[in-house]
């Protein structure tokens, strides 16, 4: 299932995220000889609607065609299949993003292969990078907090995101042994999100070593999610003013039409999402898996409202993904020692 290369094929930077399937059939592993080693590691198209990061490594591999990379490079373009749809996984598939850790489906096995690859090559710094559906600032994940990974992160700006579910993602594996990011870089086919990723990757490609000493805490917006918000499967729901439908056929929840602008915003309690017409269909998941909606949201007279000061992140408008991934998560500032 996944194919190594030791070279980068002909023309392959001529190709836009969606044609990459052609050429390449399925997920690749490409290993780029540079000055120093070990190698940049780089993943982009976990998923495959996201193509920041592709125009982000063709932005950066094209300065690079007639000259030495200064360090080495490997790149895992990974979910082409969906990339081909412009979707984030096909219904068939895992989501690529979530089958790092232990599993039995044949794309658990093609990413331990490539773990076990980079291990052995040793790995400088990994680098996953991706898009928000919904309106977010740039931002960091990391899984760990040692000071080489806040230092990666803070390279890509202040506002860095700690989290340990769920499990399976692709920085959680590399993060056990080198400093890894999730690097979230706005909506896709944003050029200032292709500029950043971009001016990130030539950073880290320049870096001979990340420092040792502390990330300070003034240069650090640090939040760490504490809770997973979902809309179960039997319950509909729109964005929007209530609207004209025939009565009967309105949604069981309805969220406010910007929703997403409240991304990393430090909300008030009783700050209100959205309606109810029927009770409260909200399933909220803490980090062990507990149901902790009533300690976040409560609905009054129709309307749900938040219960505690809250941040929440990773809000979208789209459907799908809200089907497919979650509404949101749930954040709050994370103190950092020193
Ligand atoms: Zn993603």
């Amino acid at each position: 299932m996944l194919t190594v290369l030791d070279h980068l094929p002909e023309q392959l930077l001529d190709l836009e995220a969606h044609q990459l399937y052609d050429q390449l059939g399925g997920p690749t592993l490409i290993h780029l000889a540079g000055r120093r080693d070990p190698p940049l590691f780089v993943s982009v198209l976990l998923h495959g609607n996201e193509v920041t990061g592709w125009q982000a490594v063709r932005q950066l591999l094209r300065r690079y065609v007639h000259r030495e990379l200064p360090r080495s490079l490997s790149l895992f373009i990974g979910n082409v299949q969906a990339a081909r749809h412009g979707q984030r996984r096909l219904d068939s598939q895992p989501d690529y993003n979530r089958i790092w850790g232990p599993g039995s489906t044949p794309e658990h096995a093609m990413a331990q292969a490539v773990l076990r690859q980079m291990q052995q090559r040793g790995v400088f710094v990994s680098v996953d990078l991706h898009n928000n559906t919904g309106t977010n600032p740039h931002y960091a994940c990391v899984n760990y907090l040692d000071r080489s990974t806040l230092h990666l992160a803070t390279l890509f700006g202040r506002t860095v995101l700690y989290f340990t579910k769920p499990e399976g993602v692709q920085s959680m594996a590399f993060g056990r042994f080198c400093p890894a990011v999730t690097l979230e870089c706005g909506k896709p086919d944003q050029p200032h999100g292709t500029q950043h990723a971009y001016e990130f990757l030539e950073a880290c490609l320049h870096l001979s070593a990340l420092p040792q000493r502390p990330v300070l805490r003034q240069d650090i917006d640090l939040f760490h999610s504490v809770a997973i918000v979902k809309i179960p499967e039997e319950v509909s729901f729109s964005f929007g003013e209530a609207g004209e439908e025939p009565k009967g056929s309105q949604p069981h929840l309805r969220f406010l039409p910007d929703l997403d602008l409240l991304n990393f915003r430090e909300l008030p309690p009783h700050t209100r999402i959205g309606w109810t017409n029927n009770g409260f269909h909200l399933e909220v998941q803490d980090e062990q898996g507990q149901d902790v909606a009533d300690r976040f949201f409560y609905a009054q007279d129709g309307e749900i409202r938040t219960r505690v000061p809250l941040v929440p992140g990773m809000l979208t408008l789209n459907s799908r993904i809200i089907r497919q991934d979650c509404l949101c998560y749930l954040m709050e500032r994370y103190p950092l020692a020193g």
